[in-house]
């Protein structure tokens, strides 16, 4: 697998590298290849190449995941690099993957474009937004997308949104999409009236929880919410290791101090256990899990 990146010059390449810097969890083990390419036509040449080899994953901004701390035996591609953004015409915003939604929310106060105001505080990639479908206060990104672009069972493919398929924490993408780029329409205001709304959302967000996490660990159930049911039985501030089921908001995890993922896990598992027993709710995880976790408690059940 190793030598298939040897003469690769689309961009940098390196084995065995330490991933928990590029998660929001700040934990996990190595991956071993990782690459880091400079150009969309890198990428795809990169994911072509690797997946002939063994596993392929695409890493965002690394704020959904949780690495095994044996790492991971196949091929990273980060799309740290693929970060451009620019107007095509008024109203519609090209974006690469990689680029942030705080870069964005910025070319939006300069373009003067509103509608994205939603996604303030979120510490994503685009592409990371679309692949799992990501929105916040009733509102998905995905909703926003006139066209994508993405690299589909080895083609490069221009796709317009399936609207039908978007929903909560729902996208259209198929499985093993990596999607290259995109098109968002907005609409135009004031560079006043955006700021204010970006001030407003954000200030929404102090119930949030700060410290290393990967967000909320739990899709909400149908009418319920998951932070809600994992207090009510009683495991709010519950520790493993280094980590902790925060006692501000209870469907979000923090690694307090040197968290290893299996903490994670264990109190991932403490947290299903204790609703379903207490509630009959089944919680599944939003979050995706990367490498091996079969060791862990017997192995991860139900939702990936
Ligand atoms: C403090 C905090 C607050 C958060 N608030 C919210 C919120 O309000 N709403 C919400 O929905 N989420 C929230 N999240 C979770 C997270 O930010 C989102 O799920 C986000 O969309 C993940 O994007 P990413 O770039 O970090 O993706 P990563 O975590 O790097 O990857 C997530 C998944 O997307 C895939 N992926 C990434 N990029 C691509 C690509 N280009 N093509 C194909 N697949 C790709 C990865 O392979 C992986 O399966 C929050 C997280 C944190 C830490």
């Amino acid at each position: 697998m190793i030598d298939a990146f040897n003469n690769f010059n689309g961009g940098e390449v390196i084995f065995h590298r330490p991933l928990k810097d590029l998660t929001t969890f700040k934990i996990g083990g190595t991956s071993e290849v990782f690459v880091e390419p400079y150009s969309l036509a890198s990428a795809i040449t990169a994911y072509k190449t690797a997946k002939k080899q063994a596993p392929v994953f695409i890493l965002g901004a690394g704020s959904n995941i949780l690495v095994s701390d044996n790492g991971y035996k196949g091929t990273v591609i980060s799309v740290n690099r693929l970060d451009r953004i620019n107007l095509i015409n008024k109203n519609s915003v090209y974006f690469e993957c990689g680029a942030k939604v705080s870069a964005l929310l910025h070319f939006c106060v300069k373009e003067n474009l509103t509608g994205l105001e939603f996604l303030a505080g979120i510490p994503a990639t685009i592409g990371g937004l679309v692949a799992v479908g990501a929105g916040a206060f009733n509102e998905n990104f995905c909703s926003y997308l006139t066209s994508v672009t993405v690299l589909r069972d080895g083609v490069v493919t221009d796709i317009e949104p399936d609207f039908s398929a978007v929903g909560y924490r729902q996208t259209f993408l198929k499985k093993d999409d990596f999607l290259l780029s995109g098109v968002v329409k907005l609409k135009p205001a004031g560079e006043y009236f955006i700021k204010n709304k970006i001030f407003s959302y954000i200030n929404r967000r102090v119930a949030q929880p700060k410290g290393f996490s990967a967000g909320s660990i739990f899709k909400n159930p149908d009418g319920d919410y998951a932070g809600r049911l994992i207090e009510k039985a009683g495991f709010k501030g519950f520790t493993v290791g280094g980590a902790k089921i925060s006692e501000k908001h209870a469907n979000f995890i923090i690694n307090y101090n040197s968290a290893k993922s299996r903490d994670i896990v264990s109190l991932i598992s403490v947290a299903k256990t204790a609703v379903y027993e207490k509630f009959g709710v089944q919680l599944l995880e939003e979050i995706r899990f990367l490498g091996e976790f079969d060791d862990y408690y017997g192995g991860l059940p139900h939702s990936y």
